[in-house]
């Protein structure tokens, strides 16, 4: 047990940024690590934004990455009497005064400002980033409540921060601006300033912030591609951070275990899709047998396959080939639809370049009359067999158009394993096939 207390506050939109649950990644672990407390404040105050469809979105994105929160959800919006009660308690130290201000449609009206101190520096030792400096005369005053009556973020945050007594504020370093205002409205209040650490933005591959131009940028599309969710999880972890060795797939035990928030890098992090498609690949791997296999006989039967269509050692033996090549679960139906069905697309750049050239008729027409003298079908018969056409040259010219004719496509498990799980006639037929109309 510690007293460290931070919290994730997102202002919900409906969708959830990267960057933001990255944030909420980095917060959950420092708590988990130190035996703190993780709590979730929704900054709700937008209320054209922060419907409770946007609500439910954010609290099922934390779920589905296993983001548990401590006590009870912090509603911003609740806390606004207590917000304008700060407002008078600054308003009576002289720490804020009011002022007419005319809006950019034309209407005038009485704001409350935040008087900034006219001198000194405002510092903080930054976990991440290190000692930050700014002359307080070199901020403005800054509005704290709008003309209608409403607390502005500023003051909002700080009083919920006070109210929720965090210790710690994880979040972007598009915050930092803001930290040097609230430091002052912490210490005009007499409360104690927490520890800041600022993370780094996440940037494409050009250093850019990382936006939905760039690809998806909100949790939800990468649940809907078949992302898992500890590898994202673990993905973002290491947009920023790494265990100090070359290990890169760790349990949420290991992330807990050495997650220190002063080893975060202060270098914009630079999302790699590859690389997360590697960690999900990663991650597919990892799922049990069983649990695989069920996911496997689940797409089977979307392509029309009932669960007889192969025996168990069948499906098993599939299984097997299939969940070490596969990238996202979404794939499925495309790794699997010529197990399945005979009337699958073909990929017509791998037809193009494996079927449409010179002399692949004659070898497939060579190939059937090989395939059909076959009596033991098995994946190392047919490799052998191949072996022994191409003669020690590579099995390139042979096992390329096999593949293109009796899947439709350019790459997939092992081609043998392939012909074996399909069988002798569905292979033969499809060779001559793929001979009578597409090779040349
Ligand atoms: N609602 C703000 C945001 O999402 C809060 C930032 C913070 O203090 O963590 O940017």
């Amino acid at each position: 047990m510690s007293d460290i207390r931070v919290r994730f506050a997102p202002s919900p939109t409906g969708k959830v940024h990267i960057g933001n649950i990255r944030a909420a990644i980095y917060n959950w672990l420092f708590a988990r690590h130190t035996g703190g407390k993780f709590l979730l404040r929704v900054e709700d105050t937008d209320l054209e934004r922060s419907t409770p469809e946007a609500i439910q979105v954010l609290f099922e994105c934390m779920e589905w990455l296993g983001l548990d929160y401590d006590e009870e959800v912090f509603y911003q919006t609740k806390n606004v009497k207590r917000h304008l009660e700060v407002v008078d308690q600054l308003l009576a130290s002289g720490h804020a005064y009011k002022v007419e201000k005319t809006s950019r449609d034309g209407k005038t009206g009485v704001v409350t400002m935040f008087k900034m101190p006219k001198e000194g520096t405002i510092e903080f030792d930054d976990i991440v980033k290190g000692h930050m400096a700014k002359k307080a005369e070199d901020i403005q005053d800054f509005a704290i409540v709008r003309s209608d009556g409403s607390p502005i973020f500023h003051i909002a945050n700080v009083v919920d921060d006070i109210d929720q007594k965090v210790t710690h504020i994880i979040r972007g370093d598009d915050h930092v601006e803001n930290t040097f205002k609230h430091i002052c409205i912490f210490k005009a209040l007499g409360a104690p300033v927490p520890q800041y650490g600022h993370l780094s933005m996440i940037v494409n591959q050009q250093g850019k912030p990382y936006s939905k131009r760039d690809g998806a940028a909100f949790v939800g599309e990468y649940r809907e591609q078949g992302y898992l969710p500890e590898a994202l999880f673990n993905y973002l972890l290491l947009l920023g951070w790494n265990p100090g060795d070359d290990r890169e797939v760790l349990t949420r035990e290991e992330m807990i275990k050495l997650f220190e928030l002063e080893k975060v890098h202060v270098t914009a992090a630079m999302f790699d899709p590859k690389k997360l498609a590697w960690m999900n690949g990663e991650y597919i791997k990892k799922i049990p047998a069983e649990a695989f296999k069920s996911k496997v006989k689940e797409a089977a039967a979307k392509l029309g396959a009932s669960a007889d269509f192969y025996d168990e050692a069948g499906w098993d033996y599939l299984c097997g080939q299939i969940q070490p090549r596969t990238k996202f679960l979404n794939d499925l139906d495309t790794s699997l639809v010529c197990f399945f069905k005979d009337d699958f697309e073909f990929d017509p750049k791998a037809v193009d370049k494996r079927l449409k050239k010179e002399g692949v008729k004659d070898i497939l027409v060579d190939l059937v009359a090989r395939f059909s003298a076959v009596s033991e079908w098995t994946a190392p018969t047919l490799e052998e067999l191949v072996k022994g056409l191409s003669q020690g040259n590579g099995m390139g010219p042979w096992v390329h158009p096999i593949r293109v004719a009796v899947s439709g496509r350019g790459e997939g498990i092992g081609l043998f394993e392939m012909l074996q799980l399909l069988g002798k006639e569905k292979t033969l037929a499809r060779l001559q096939k793929a001979a009578d109309t597409m090779a040349l």
